[in-house]
């Protein structure tokens, strides 16, 4: 029987597998694609996780990632305030960043099982059963759900968040376009949705969204939601005409929930976005996918190295993800209410042009302190 198997392997389950590693403990990884690839995301990465990343010695810098200090909010019709961010970030594709992981993990010694998806979980007789498609079952003392926002396997375990259907999708591109400063990233607001662009490696750029669904039926197709939805903001107007698209199409997914989620469900421990999704336009998903597999691992490494019971794992696992994340997504869900509408954009744009105070209060309500 395997000690531990992570079902995913995005920045929460690379990261947790990472962390076992360290602590001496062997870790199975099934992934469903194989590296690298890309994947749906803004690419700005909160600062809050570069000790942390520096202190285990995964740390991109050789990438040289973008350094990100200002934040740009336009309204659906075009005003812009400019913020200075506190903390700040970096733009890293995912491209990069997840298989440059990958590849530190292979180095320590993480089993891969890519090319491969976990079609279901069962829990008996205190360990668990995991089936792979296309193979034969595996057996675990623990497992780590590290599956992201939607998986078949949300499905198969019958999660409370499914019943409620999510009406967003997302939307992303690489682009050239020199007209944007290195140091900042822009949120610009379309009639139900907003954009992000910011700076990551070489000379490239990240173009991403989040739209209503109801945008894309209105539509024929993604380009022509773009000229005739995004594009009645002038700043996307410029981007789009303006820019050299570098995907021949591009990446999109569905059904992008932000709906609470347990973070240990039928004894799997929940990391990442499989336990909850924050706001896109807080830039912090990434963020809470380190943190929450730092925690988490720690926790596997005391129920391991401490004989812990596995209802102490659980119970304390649960607690402290709630003590860490729990408000962040609420505040995330009210500040996303700010956006996508003309008025609740203007709006957005004279709090950050008035109210400093406010502004900062409201960003601070998203993010966590450095780790
Ligand atoms: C439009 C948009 C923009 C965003 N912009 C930003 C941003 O700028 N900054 C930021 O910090 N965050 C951003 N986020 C959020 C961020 O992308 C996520 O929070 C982060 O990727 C979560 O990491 P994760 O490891 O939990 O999940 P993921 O990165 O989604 O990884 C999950 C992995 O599990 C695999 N998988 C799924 N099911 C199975 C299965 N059954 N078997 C095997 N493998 C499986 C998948 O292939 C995937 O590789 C954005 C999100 C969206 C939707």
């Amino acid at each position: 029987m395997r000690k531990v198997i992570v079902i995913g392997g995005g920045l929460a389950g690379l990261v947790t597998s990472i962390c076992l590693r360290k602590a001496g403990l062997p870790v199975t990884l099934i992934e469903k694609k194989t590296y690298p690839f890309h994947r749906v995301c803004g690419e700005y990465i909160s600062n809050e996780v570069c000790g942390f990343l520096e202190r285990l010695q995964i740390f991109p810098d050789h990438v040289r990632p973008s350094l990100i200090t200002r934040l740009q909010i336009t309204s659906v019709n075009g005003k812009s305030a400019f913020l200075p961010l506190d903390m700040g970030g970096f733009g890293l594709s995912r491209f990069e960043m997840d298989y440059f992981m990958y590849q530190k993990a292979v180095d320590m010694g993480v089993e891969f099982i890519l090319q491969s998806q976990a079609g279901a979980v069962r829990f008996e007789e205190n360990k668990f059963l995991v089936d792979i498609e296309g193979a034969s079952s595996m057996e675990a003392e623990v497992v780590v759900g590290a599956f992201g926002k939607r998986s078949r396997l949300d499905k198969q375990m019958g999660r409370r968040f499914l019943v409620k259907r999510s009406p967003y999708i997302g939307v992303k591109y690489h682009i050239q376009y020199d007209q944007h400063p290195d140091d900042l990233i822009a949120l610009h607001n379309f009639k139900n949705g907003y954009c992000g662009i910011n700076k990551i490696e070489e000379d490239k750029y990240n173009l991403c969204y989040l739209s209503a669904r109801s945008n894309l039926s209105k539509s024929s197709d993604i380009s022509d939601m773009e000229d005739h939805i995004l594009s009645q903001n002038p700043h996307l107007k410029r981007i789009f005409t303006e820019a050299k698209f570098l995907f021949e199409r591009p990446e999109v997914i569905n059904e992008i929930s932000f709906e609470t989620k347990e973070s240990v469900d039928q004894h799997v421990l929940m990391c990442g976005d499989a336990a909850g999704m924050i706001t896109p336009l807080c830039g912090n998903g990434m963020a809470m996918a380190i943190r929450s597999a730092k925690t988490l691992s720690g926790e596997i490494i005391n129920y391991f190295h401490n004989h812990h019971s596995r209802e102490k794992l659980e119970s304390n696992y649960g607690q402290r993800w709630r003590v860490l994340f729990e408000r962040r997504l609420w505040a995330g869900r009210q500040i996303q209410k700010l956006f996508g509408s003309e008025h609740a954009s203007n709006l957005a744009v004279l709090i950050a042009r008035r109210s400093r105070f406010i502004a900062d209060f409201l960003i601070k309500q998203t993010h966590g302190e450095a780790f």
